[in-house]
């Protein structure tokens, strides 16, 4: 249930309907929005009585939420939530592009895709310190040296940072890098991880696990944001299919769909969907087309000997290519 409250009310009239939540032993979350003062009540085994939230002085109105899902529901915040960085702005009519390679590899590395992808115009750096890879023996990440050179990158570009984290042991260490946390497909149902990255005072990029539903996605999001943080991005990155002509197939009708139903911004992962460089440029024109609000996308200056993901990987010409048409779509009506 969402209770709304009058456009004049107090606070002390707030903090009452705040108490008289807790009291009956569920938990009420404060729903930012500039519009209004909203509380959602989680907690709650079956449907709660309107009557005895509209009975207190100062609210508004008292809205049964429908869908499992409730802090990251239209029904409870109808509109957009965007996130700031500086003079960027992720959720608002501006295509964001987060750039970098899969792995953090070398501080010269590093440096040398940053300044190109900034100079064609990606706002955020990403590279992993910490790699979640399907063998143990592959490449696992530079880790607190990866994110040294993460937080060089970003005091010599001055572009933001987006970086993954694993687990518990080292998400604080993330996080002080990190202007954006990244949880990874595989982490999308680590509940235990969800509800930490719901108490930290980053940003969280959600990616969609690579056999979850939207409901899914979205229960995922609910985890981080009952836990307070309501700084959450969602990012398609393709699913897993019979199809081989592609590492994962990308789902763009999930980014109407989650539009339709939730007010949390969504971007897409051209690159892991695709496996292969050929078709990042043209999935990220359709990622565009149908309302993604930014893209995250490979880039390596030397795809050959990357330590992960060279094959689908953008050279930087390439990437300075799809920057030039980003910039054309991001004019065009889109979603
Ligand atoms: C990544 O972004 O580097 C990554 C590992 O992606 P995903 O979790 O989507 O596979
Ligand atoms: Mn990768």
């Amino acid at each position: 249930m969402l209770i709304v409250m009058e456009k004049d009310a107090t606070e002390g009239q707030i903090d009452k309907v705040i108490k008289t939540i807790a009291g009956m032993g569920l938990t009420p979350v404060p729903v930012p929005g500039s519009q209004r003062t909203a509380i959602g009540i989680v907690g709650n085994a079956g449907p709660l009585d309107p009557e005895k939230f509209l009975s207190l002085d100062g609210v508004k109105e008292a809205i049964p939420v429908s869908k499992p899902y409730k802090l990251v529901s239209r029904e409870v915040k109808p509109e957009n939530t965007c996130l700031q960085f500086g003079d960027v702005i992720i959720g608002g009519d501006e295509i964001v592009v987060m750039a970098g390679p899969c792995a953090v590899e070398s501080p010269e590395q590093c440096l040398a895709i940053a300044r190109a992808v900034k100079k064609a115009g990606a706002q955020f750096f990403r590279g992993g310190a910490f790699k979640p890879r399907t063998s143990p023996y592959s490449f696992q990440g530079l880790g607190k040296e990866g994110l040294d050179i993460l937080a060089r990158v970003r005091e010599e570009t001055g572009l933001f940072i987006v970086t993954e984290a694993i687990d518990h042991e080292n998400i604080a260490i993330v996080e002080e890098v990190a202007d954006i946390v990244q949880i990874g497909a595989r982490n999308m149902q680590n509940f235990s991880l969800l509800k930490r990255a719901g108490k930290s005072p980053k940003p969280i990029m959600l990616k969609r696990g690579m056999s979850a539903t939207i409901e899914e996605l979205l229960m995922a999001a609910e985890y981080i944001t009952s836990q307070g943080n309501h700084r959450i991005i969602l990012c398609e990155r393709g699913v897993r299919t019979f199809a081989d002509h592609s590492r994962n197939t990308l789902d763009l009708s999930a980014i109407p769909a989650v539009k339709a139903v939730s007010h949390l911004p969504i971007i897409v992962d051209p690159s892991h969907a695709a496996g292969r460089r050929d078709q990042v440029i043209p999935l990220s024109r359709g990622a565009i087309a149908v309302g993604a609000v930014g893209l995250l996308v490979e880039v390596h200056n030397d795809p050959t000997n990357a330590l992960s993901d060279g094959p689908q990987s953008l050279y930087p010409e390439q990437f300075e290519q799809l920057m030039e048409e980003v910039r054309v779509l991001a004019k065009l009506p889109r979603g």
